[in-house]
């Protein structure tokens, strides 16, 4: 019995099938290798090029197989497009050609494929090599993981958030729509830990991590930890109103927490301040200035007494 493809990890769960995007223009290899695959895999093709980029962006595969040769855009094309975008370099590509030679398999793996199948299809050749390489994958996936998440509060860290903020920023440009940035810090935090203790000061910082998870349901929104005692969220496709919302929901949610904190000078529980700005990103602009901007917020809602937020968009065409 072969063995069976590797499951990837999704959030909680035991694990999802493997994704696996198949690109040939002529159909009865697509069939082919759906018969190998589709047992313990997710298969999902395209018969041209631009229908495998589109494929891409969508289902976000663990590995292609790639008909080098096909008509318009060939497989060599794709391969450079998907390499040189952020979010598709790391799938793994595997060439598919009917031509036998040194020359085409050194030009694939130079264009960063990892792997090279002869057509006709030898099924078990097939099987093993797509194995291996949905197991480097899976790895590399999990490493990827750990290197963005903060140890201390499971959110993400601030190497995610700057990456994070950063492509959103692009894709809100293209998309003509608002991001918005929250900058969450706890008040009183050095006496939080004066009077309880550095270790329940950490776990203080995980029930807020905690409570301001919860209250982002979107696939697109990131929490991360700023760094101390200071979290930050990226809201794509948001405006004002919706973080305004947000911010007051939070400010309240972790009072509702009802975390002791006698030296609070603003309440008798740990309560948060929270600065949020939304801009309308355009093109040749840097997200440097929203940051900038939620964090004048942030400095507001402390003045202000504490346990509140404060949030504005940038003007349009403003100096962002
Ligand atoms: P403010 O209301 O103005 O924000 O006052 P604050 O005391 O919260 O602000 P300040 O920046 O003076 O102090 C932040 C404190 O957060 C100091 C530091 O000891 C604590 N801190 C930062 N990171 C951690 C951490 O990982 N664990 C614990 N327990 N404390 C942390
Ligand atoms: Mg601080
Ligand atoms: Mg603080």
């Amino acid at each position: 019995m072969t063995p069976s493809l590797p499951r990837f990890w999704a959030d909680g769960q035991a694990g999802r099938r493997a994704r696996l995007l198949v690109v040939d223009d002529q159909v009865i290899n697509i069939r082919v290798l759906y018969e190998i695959f589709s047992e313990d895999a997710d298969v999902f093709m395209a018969t041209d090029g631009a229908m495998a980029l589109d494929q891409c962006k969508h289902i976000a595969p663990d590995l292609i197989i790639l008909d080098m040769i096909m008509p318009g855009m060939d497989g060599r094309d794709v391969c450079r497009v998907l390499k040189s975008d952020p979010q598709t370099r790391d799938i793994p590509i595997i060439f598919i050609t009917a031509q036998s030679g040194e020359e085409e398999e050194v030009a694939a793996l130079e264009l960063g494929a990892v792997d090279f199948i002869h057509k006709p299809i030898n099924p078990v050749i097939t099987r093993a090599r797509v194995r291996t390489h949905l197991e480097l994958k899976r790895q590399s996936d999990l490493l990827r993981g750990f290197a963005s998440i903060d140890g201390l509060t499971g959110v993400a860290n601030r190497r995610r958030f700057d990456e994070e903020l950063q492509a959103c920023w692009l894709q809100c440009t293209r998309d003509l729509q608002p991001l918005s940035v929250l900058m969450i810090d706890v008040d009183h935090f050095k006496k939080y830990n004066d009077l309880y203790g550095h270790l329940e000061g950490d776990s203080c910082l995980q029930r807020v991590a905690a409570e301001i998870r919860r209250n982002f349901n979107r696939p697109r929104d990131l929490v991360a930890r700023y760094g101390g005692e200071e979290f930050a969220c990226i809201l794509p496709q948001t405006g004002i109103e919706g973080t305004s919302h947000l911010a007051e929901a939070l400010v309240a949610g972790v009072r509702r927490l009802a975390l002791p904190h006698d030296g609070s000078e603003s309440a008798s529980v740990v309560t948060v301040s929270v600065g949020g700005a939304t801009a309308y990103p355009i093109p040749g602009t840097s997200s440097q200035h929203l940051l900038e901007h939620a964090d004048a917020r942030l400095y507001e809602a402390k003045a202000a007494g504490r346990s509140t937020f404060r949030a504005s968009e940038l003007p349009l065409g403003s100096e962002l």
